[in-house]
């Protein structure tokens, strides 16, 4: 599986949570996540550099939004609609609490704000915004969605000083 060379990720590789963890179930505590991301982002930075790591983590991050949305998210949604179901399913996985701040469909921008962000929320003070995963997220769940390209930036972020991170989400066409 992971070990092949040709590895792709396919949903169904989360596997059967449910029966391979009758006892402990589907939760665990969030610095359990962190410790996973941040580790293995300290052996991206030395192994590589901090700017291909950081490229790594956003093309995940959008691997994981794509997938994200194709299999969870109602695609023939209208615009609100769709962006209320995804708030609704990261609310109802403790994602974070997102927030529509500013949608331009004639630019195709889009503002978006993530309360208690898994990723960030509660990090020490670093002045750079760190979400470089949920950038990748944001902007394949509305790539997965619309067919077009997007890209994402994070503007705010707790580890910058904000107490919301804010992505700005631009159609790259
Ligand atoms: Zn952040």
């Amino acid at each position: 599986m992971f070990k092949s060379g040709n590895y792709r990720f396919s949903w169904k590789d989360l596997g059967d949570i449910e029966a391979g963890r009758p006892n402990l179930g589907n939760l665990m505590k969030v610095a359990v996540y962190r410790l996973m991301q941040y580790t293995l982002r300290d052996v991206l930075n030395r192994h590589l550099s901090v700017e291909k790591a950081t490229e790594l983590f956003r093309e995940a991050g959008k691997l994981a939004g794509t997938e994200f949305c194709v299999n969870l998210l109602d695609r023939s949604l209208p615009f609100n609609g769709f962006m209320a179901d995804l708030q609704e399913k990261l609310l109802s996985l403790k994602i974070g609490v997102l927030r529509v701040e500013k949608t331009d469909f004639e630019k195709m921008e889009f503002i978006l704000t993530v309360a208690e962000d898994l990723d960030c929320s509660g990090l020490p003070f670093a002045d750079e915004t760190v979400c470089e995963y949920d950038e990748g997220f944001f902007a394949g769940v509305l790539e997965a969605y619309t067919g077009r390209v997007f890209d994402a930036r994070e503007i705010d972020c707790w580890a910058s000083g904000d107490r919301t991170c804010r992505f700005k989400v631009t159609s790259k066409e």
